[in-house]
């Protein structure tokens, strides 16, 4: 299956920031290249580089009404999202995002044809508890209880591990393998086409690491962070993949 990188911008960005990044950002080759954006982005991203897809980085679980500040999955659709990150750790920590809104997130998205990119992943001190697969589990469980099996195959998966991101130290290739693999192990045995489901890694993918990273048994892609707002790192990356 093609590779993707996807690009998760953040909150950061300005209309004459993301021009410069935007024009040194072109296709790479045998990989798919997202980037993920800041929702007032979608507009200005309408014009962007030949073979770029678009993302925004989170979705409301509702599909239209009464919610002030949500923005529905049919809006990303109508602005030409491929993608759109659900469950990010920091949506987790930050904004109390359980397992099941997650879930429903996912479904929002593709419900209006929007393929959510689902973050999973576990803490430093579940780590060291020796839990990183069972939370990952926990979190996959809740996602497949609300979209079943057939369509959890149409997801894609990104397993960041919380202390990764942003912390300048990722996650080995023998632990990014060990859950890679067992993300997929997962799946299969809960009846998800698992062979199907694309699963990225994030959490400090930076030019130096990406290509092991990439090259690790069950990882189709990144998740990119701090990387993607520095064109020449986020194509090296792209390339590497
Ligand atoms: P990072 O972030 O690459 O800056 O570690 C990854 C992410 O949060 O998706």
């Amino acid at each position: 299956m093609i590779r993707l990188v996807a690009g998760n911008w953040k909150m950061n960005g300005s209309l004459a920031a993301n021009r410069v990044l935007l024009d040194r950002l072109e296709a790479a080759p045998g990989v798919e290249i997202a980037v993920c954006v800041p929702y007032p982005y979608l507009a200005q991203l309408q014009q962007r580089p030949a073979g770029l897809a678009l993302g925004a980085q989170d979705v409301s679980e509702f599909a239209a009404g009464a919610y002030t500040g949500e923005v529905s999955a049919s809006m990303l659709a109508e602005f030409g999202c491929r993608y759109v990150i659900v469950g990010h750790s920091e949506r987790r920590a930050l904004f109390g995002e359980g397992n099941l809104a997650v879930g429903r997130k996912a479904h929002a998205a593709l419900a209006a044809g929007v393929v959510p990119i689902v973050c999973v992943g576990e803490t430093l001190a579940e780590r060291d508890a020796g839990q990183a697969m069972e939370v990952v589990g926990r979190q996959l469980a809740a996602v497949l209880e609300v979209l079943g099996a057939a369509a959890m195959s149409s997801v894609v998966l990104a397993y960041e591990p919380v202390w990764a991101i942003g912390s300048g130290r990722s996650a080995d290739v023998g632990q990014i393998a060990e859950v890679h693999g067992g993300i997929r192990a997962w799946l299969a045995a809960h009846g998800v086409d698992a062979e199907s489901v694309r699963t990225l890694y994030g959490g400090s993918v930076k030019p130096g690491n990406a290509h092991e990273i990439f090259m690790a048994a069950n990882v189709d892609g990144g998740l990119i962070g701090g990387a993607s707002l520095e064109a020449g790192d986020f194509m090296a990356i792209c390339r590497a993949a």
